[in-house]
């Protein structure tokens, strides 16, 4: 690991850390308001010692497998860190994310809520969920659609080992500004109506590198970034 590694990350997420706070005063929002979630998946664990360096305690991973590894190898650290599962989850993997997660954004299913409720270990913590919703992408088949929310939701509520927190999208990738924050303002108008049942809702996690002033000006209160931290990832290997 040489210096300007070291310093690529930690000047990369200040700077992230600044687009946030201006895309928030743009709108009149506090950067407090918004958490940064730094998505580590593909990157090594050189990579998240960097990060935690320079002050970033949240991760998200995408991989079952690549993430549990990671919660290993840090498991020790201490302030904790705080693991986000943001991939897409089978059935069969639900048990590790149940044991090693903190937090999962992509519940879409009932079947799956039930493994997770199930499988959480009773000595830790409830499960941090979101609900994922498929807003804007045909081609995708995660997420459920803003019709379903309101069962899920009340499905999910009533699971002791489950903490129901919000919601989540990945929009379809849009260019410009005004359409990306046309559909992740249908996003906040769910969040808002979801809160008005369920007071502990207190999470939108939405807004990637490239979306993100546009998901802070609709109301995200969680941005989940990579590329612009940890740079572009190489999926050849
Ligand atoms: C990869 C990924 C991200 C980060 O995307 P970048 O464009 O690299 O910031 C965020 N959310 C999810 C669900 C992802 O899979």
């Amino acid at each position: 690991m040489n210096q300007r590694q070291h310093s690529a990350i930690a000047e990369n997420l200040q700077q992230v850390r600044e687009r946030i706070a201006s895309s928030a005063a743009l709108c009149e929002r506090s950067p407090e308001e918004i958490t940064l979630l730094a998505v580590s998946k593909t990157k090594p664990a050189s990579a998240i010692e960097e990060a935690i360096t320079a002050g970033q305690l949240a991760f998200g991973e995408n991989y079952v497998q690549e993430g549990v590894e990671k919660v290993a190898a840090f498991s020790n650290h201490q302030p904790p860190l705080v693991w986000h599962f943001i991939g897409p989850l089978q059935s069969n993997k639900s048990r590790l994310v149940a044991e090693n997660f903190d937090w999962c954004h992509t519940l879409d299913r009932l079947k799956i809520a039930q493994r997770l409720n199930e499988q959480r270990p009773k000595d830790k913590a409830p499960l941090q969920v979101l609900i994922q919703v498929n807003i804007s992408d045909e081609q995708s088949k995660s997420g459920i659609s803003l019709a379903e929310v309101p069962q899920l939701a009340a499905d999910i509520a009533a699971m002791p080992h489950l903490m129901l927190r919000g919601l989540m999208a990945i929009p379809a990738a849009e260019t410009d500004y005004d359409s990306q924050l046309a559909v992740f303002r249908q996003m906040t108008e769910a969040f808002n109506s979801l809160k008005l049942s369920y007071p502990q809702i207190d999470t939108l996690s939405m807004g990637m590198t490239d979306d993100m002033p546009a998901a802070i000006a609709a109301g995200s209160t969680m941005v989940r970034i990579g590329t612009a931290i940890f740079g572009a990832r190489d999926y050849s290997a």
